[in-house]
């Protein structure tokens, strides 16, 4: 069988699953854990860098240095140095995938400086831990993949889990009808085991096949600038505006008092000089915080998807600012920064949604793109500058009347096929 990485396509699924208690026990077991080994690894090679520039030589620094390099060089040793590893109910998968997570992090800094280094992860009441699939060597040639590792699918409504075992599970039905009778065989590789801070219990496959998970949308021969903005959400250029979602003013009103009540609480509880992560009141409530958090975050992580899949259905070619220069361009406009996260989020689904598709996306320099009419390239500046606010304006030069980000969303096509052109791509439009 192949490994996952001489498989060509992947994909992953998140299935919610309801662990008994006993196995939610054991999921917290392994979280915990899997957080100790990271942080004890970020601690030894902290002390490890620390001692390695004491100048001279003395003896108990480089017996130091010794013991923590044998110590920490492989997971059996991390068992030896850590005891409660090796209790019952460990999975030792785990150990390694922690070391690998860790090993990943340095490579990510190393090629990135700006992800900065690992550093300690923090007890916030979540749970989780990465584990790997085996398969056995004497697999029979027509077995399927998803039914016979040691994560496997069980029937419609259950899951195998390494140390877990049996475990019922939920997820759309749709898509779990897809994934069975799916044409080719899918291979399962790692998984992710999670209980959040409400205690709700997830599961995240990584999944591998020589066949497409995902259907090409057909192409249409149409290309489009996209403005993300302030105003609404987008602006296309095929004049198509797309609207921030609306959650009900009944949802965010919710959240703003529940979280009210939750300062309240935490007011109540410094005054009586009780420490307030140990008052259950404020548990509770911050439980409820967490949960409109959650819900109102899904709607939003939905609204992208759909938004992202619209766009990609209806387009050949999609052009978006690249959102980092434009922070560097406007960075003094706070409002920027705040809606940044939602932005770069949706790129984010955007850019994923339309490889899996089979359509381009690119990200251009957002360098004057409000300011430039898309009719005759006339750059408004100086006294002329279109300021943050101002809706629709008439081209000094050539009269046409714009507006604002219309105009923009014009023009940021008008880059992207540029870069096309000078690239030796012409797209059949
Ligand atoms: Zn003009």
């Amino acid at each position: 069988m192949k490994t996952m990485s001489e498989l060509f396509f992947h994909r992953g699924i998140i299935l919610t699953i309801y662990p008994s208690n006993r196995q939610k026990q054991i999921i917290r077991q392994n979280g915990s854990s899997a957080r100790f080994v990271y942080n004890r690894l970020v601690a030894v090679s902290e002390e490890l860098y620390r001692l390695r520039k004491t100048a001279t030589y003395l003896k108990p620094v480089q017996d130091r240095i010794d013991y923590l390099e044998t110590a920490y060089s492989s997971a059996k040793n991390i068992v030896n140095a850590i005891p409660f590893l090796a209790e019952k109910g460990i999975d030792s998968d785990m150990i390694g995938n922690v070391k690998r997570n860790y090993a990943n992090a340095w490579k990510k800094f190393r090629k990135y400086p700006n992800a900065g280094i690992p550093t300690f992860h923090k007890k916030d009441g979540t749970y989780s831990y990465q584990t790997s699939n085996h398969y056995q060597l004497s697999r029979k040639p027509n077995s399927k993949g998803l039914y016979d590792g040691s994560i496997r699918f069980l029937d419609k409504n259950h899951i195998n889990l390494p140390v877990l075992g049996k475990i019922r599970f939920k997820c759309s039905k749709k898509e779990i009808e897809a994934l069975f009778n799916f044409p080719d065989d899918v291979r399962i590789g790692t998984c992710r085991i999670s209980i959040d801070n409400i205690g709700r219990c997830y599961v995240s496959l990584s999944l591998a096949s020589d066949t497409p998970f995902y259907e090409v949308f057909p192409e249409t021969h149409t290309a489009c600038g996209i403005d993300l903005n302030l105003t609404n959400f987008l602006y296309c250029s095929d004049g198509t505006q797309i609207d921030n979602p609306k959650f009900g003013r009944s949802l965010k009103d919710k959240l703003a008092k529940e979280q009210r009540k939750l300062s309240l609480k935490r007011n109540r509880a410094e005054k009586e000089g009780r420490n307030f992560y140990d008052s259950k009141n404020y548990q509770k409530q911050k439980k409820k915080v967490s949960a409109l958090q959650k819900k109102i975050a899904r709607r939003r992580s939905d609204f992208h998807w759909n938004t992202a899949n619209d766009l990609v259905k209806s387009h050949d070619y999609i052009f978006a600012e690249d959102l980092k220069v434009k922070n560097l361009l406007k960075n003094h406009k706070l409002a920027y920064a705040i809606t940044d996260v939602s932005w770069s989020e949706f790129l984010q689904k955007l850019s994923w949604t339309a490889e899996k598709r089979g359509k381009s996306f690119l990200k251009v320099n957002p360098k004057n793109t409000t300011q430039t009419c898309s009719e005759c390239g006339y750059i408004c500046s100086g006294e002329k500058h279109i300021k943050l606010g101002i809706e629709d304006w008439i081209c000094p030069n050539c009269g046409t009347h714009h507006i604002r980000d219309y105009n923009a969303s014009k023009n940021i096509l008008a880059i992207g096929l540029n870069i096309l052109k000078s690239a030796g791509i012409t797209p059949e439009l």
